[in-house]
C-alpha cells in the first residue's frame, strides 16, 4: 500500500486557493506534490502539457472515462471536463509524497468518499460574498459577466461545505495559511 496521503483543498473561485495552495507547497516537511488534472479546456496564456494540466481532447478524455482511468471526473463548467487520473496519485503516493488536489466541490466530496481516511478535504470559505466579489475584481483576471457567474455559483458551492472534514476562512492570509499548514502536518503525521 503507498505510503503517501492526500488532501484535497477546494474553495468557490476566488477565496484564494491557490494563493494558500503556493504558500503550502514551499514548505518541504509536508512533502506536497501536486496533482496534474486532465481537462478538456484549452490551454491558457503560458500554461503547458503536463505542468499545469493534461490538456486532451473531448474524444481523447471521453475515452479515457470509459477505460476507467479517473478518480472522479467533472463537467465542472459547460462543455469543459476536469478529472484526476488515477495513475497521477498512484505516481504520487507510490513516490512517498502526499497528493494536493486542487478539485472543484463535487470532485472533492468524490475524492473524499472514494480514499475515506486516506484523505483529508479542506474546504477554503471567504469571510463574506461581499469580500469573495471584491477578491475576484482585484485579480482582474474575469469579465464582469465571469465574476457574477462566480460569485452565483459559489453561494450553491458554499452550501456543500459541510460535506468537508475541515473549513479554514481565507480572512487575514497569513492566519489561513497558518491554519491550514497545522491541519495538514497533523494529518500526514498522523
Ligand atoms: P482562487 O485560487 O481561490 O480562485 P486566488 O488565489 O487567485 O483565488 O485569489 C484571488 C485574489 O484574492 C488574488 O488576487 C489574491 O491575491 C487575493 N487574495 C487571496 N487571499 C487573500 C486575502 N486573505 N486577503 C486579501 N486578498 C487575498
Ligand atoms: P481552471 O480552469 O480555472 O484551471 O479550473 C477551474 C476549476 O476546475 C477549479 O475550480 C478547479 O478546482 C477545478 N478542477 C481542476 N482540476 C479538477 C479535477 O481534476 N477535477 C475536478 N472535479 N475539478 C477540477
Amino acid at each position: 500500500m503507498a505510503k503517501g496521503k492526500l488532501i484535497v483543498i477546494s474553495a468557490p473561485s476566488g477565496t484564494g486557493k491557490s494563493t494558500i495552495i503556493g504558500e503550502l507547497m514551499k514548505d518541504d516537511a509536508l512533502k506536497l506534490e501536486f496533482s496534474i488534472s486532465a481537462t478538456t479546456r484549452a490551454p491558457r496564456g503560458s500554461e503547458r502539457d503536463g505542468v499545469e494540466y493534461y490538456f486532451l481532447t473531448l474524444e481523447d478524455f471521453k475515452q479515457r472515462i470509459d477505460q476507467d482511468e479517473f478518480a472522479e471526473y467533472h463537467e465542472v463548467y459547460e462543455g469543459r471536463y476536469y478529472g484526476t487520473l488515477k495513475s497521477e496519485i498512484k505516481r504520487i503516493t507510490g513516490n512517498g509524497r502526499n497528493v494536493v488536489l486542487d478539485l472543484d466541490v463535487l470532485g472533492g466530496i468524490d475524492v473524499k468518499r472514494l480514499y475515506g481516511k486516506k484523505a483529508l478535504s479542506i474546504f477554503i470559505k471567504p469571510p463574506s460574498i461581499d469580500t469573495l466579489r471584491q477578491r475576484l475584481l482585484s485579480r482582474g483576471t474575469d469579465s464582469l459577466d465571469d465574476i457574477n457567474n462566480r460569485v452565483a455559483r459559489a453561494e450553491y458551492e458554499l452550501s456543500l461545505a459541510g460535506e468537508y472534514d475541515c473549513c479554514v476562512v481565507n480572512d487575514v492570509l497569513e492566519d489561513a495559511v497558518a491554519q491550514t499548514r497545522e491541519i495538514i502536518t497533523e494529518f500526514v503525521n498522523g
